[in-house]
């Protein structure tokens, strides 16, 4: 049995600070064998990880956070083992960063209208790729002193019923579950516990999941608690998902949270990671050649 991969993480490419050379040394220097590189809406980061990730022997899944509206609140889906250079999946993203661009500038003209000018520049500043995200308003703030950190600045600036929150408008479930599949990926729910669904509300987002053709949830997530990972446990034998696993990192600056730092999941549970194909594996633990599906109409 392989120790459990750690299937979620950010580099500068979006909104983590550590290169994706300098996540993959990291990784290594941590013992991670098998980590995903996972960033939010884009594959920029992939390439550099891939030449990082044969220097240090270890074994990366390529992978992407898709932000979706579902029910009216934004849920995230990772996308893992995912073809980079998948048209279908490629465009879609780009579309999600083209919104993106519109949704920091409607951002910047809230908190400038809150009396915090210059915060789209200031914003860019703090990113170190091309995608601007919450996090990089989260760190100008901070840095122009209006929080002490991000948690706070978070809370008082950038979520609902706050002067900077802008209401994501991203894309649905079933177009982000179609181009990782499109992709030859596996589609994952991100964080369930972080979404503060009623059971029922969450029983509507696995089944509309599922009816998608997406496989897996995390089940032990950096941002889980123990309790949480007994109860998706719970929710992906129910409902027949893989599970994965995943620290959500985004760089040392949260020092309670480590690469590869992840439990085994729950009795019961099917890792996702131990599916025949899954990162170009067969069942023997042998390397296959990479095999896309990218393109080609779903089955
Ligand atoms: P965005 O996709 O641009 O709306 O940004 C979402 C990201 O903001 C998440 O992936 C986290 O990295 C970060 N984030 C969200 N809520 C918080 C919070 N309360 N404290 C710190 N970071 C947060
Ligand atoms: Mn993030
Ligand atoms: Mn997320
Ligand atoms: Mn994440």
């Amino acid at each position: 049995m392989m120790k459990t991969p750690d299937l979620h993480t950010h580099s500068t490419a979006s909104d983590g600070t550590l290169a994706p050379r300098d996540l993959m040394a990291r990784a290594a220097q941590q013992g991670v064998e098998m980590l995903a590189l996972t960033d939010h809406d884009t594959l920029a980061g992939l390439d550099e990880a891939a030449a990082a990730a044969t220097e240090h022997g270890l074994r990366l899944v390529s992978g992407v956070e898709v932000s979706v509206t579902w029910g009216g609140r934004t849920v995230h889906i990772v996308g893992l083992d995912v073809d980079p250079a998948c048209a279908a999946l490629r465009s879609g993203l780009a579309g999600l960063q083209a919104y993106r661009e519109q949704r920091a500038a409607e951002i910047a003209d809230r908190l400038d209208r809150a009396g915090w000018s210059g915060a789209l520049e200031g914003a860019r500043a703090q990113a170190s790729g091309e995608l601007v995200g919450r996090t990089h308003f989260a760190r100008f703030l901070v840095q122009r002193g209006a929080a002490k950190d991000l948690r706070s600045v978070f809370k008082h600036f950038l979520v609902k019923g706050k002067p900077g929150h802008v209401a994501g408008e991203w894309t649905t479930l079933e177009a982000a579950v179609g181009w990782i599949r499109a992709a030859g990926g596996q589609a994952v729910i991100a964080h369930p516990a972080r979404y503060g669904l009623t059971r029922s509300k969450m029983k509507r987002l696995l089944d509309d999941f599922r009816a998608c053709g997406g496989r897996g949830i995390e089940v032990v997530s950096g941002s889980h608690s123990r309790d949480d990972y007994f109860t998706f446990a719970r929710w992906a034998r129910e409902q027949g998902l893989l599970a994965s696993a995943g620290s959500d990192y985004h760089g040392p600056e949260s020092p309670w949270l480590e690469l590869g730092r992840l439990p085994a999941l729950p009795e019961g549970c099917q890792p996702i990671w131990e599916q025949p194909g899954f990162a170009g594996v067969d069942r023997h633990g042998r390397v296959m050649t990479r095999v896309s599906n990218c393109d080609r109409p779903l089955a």
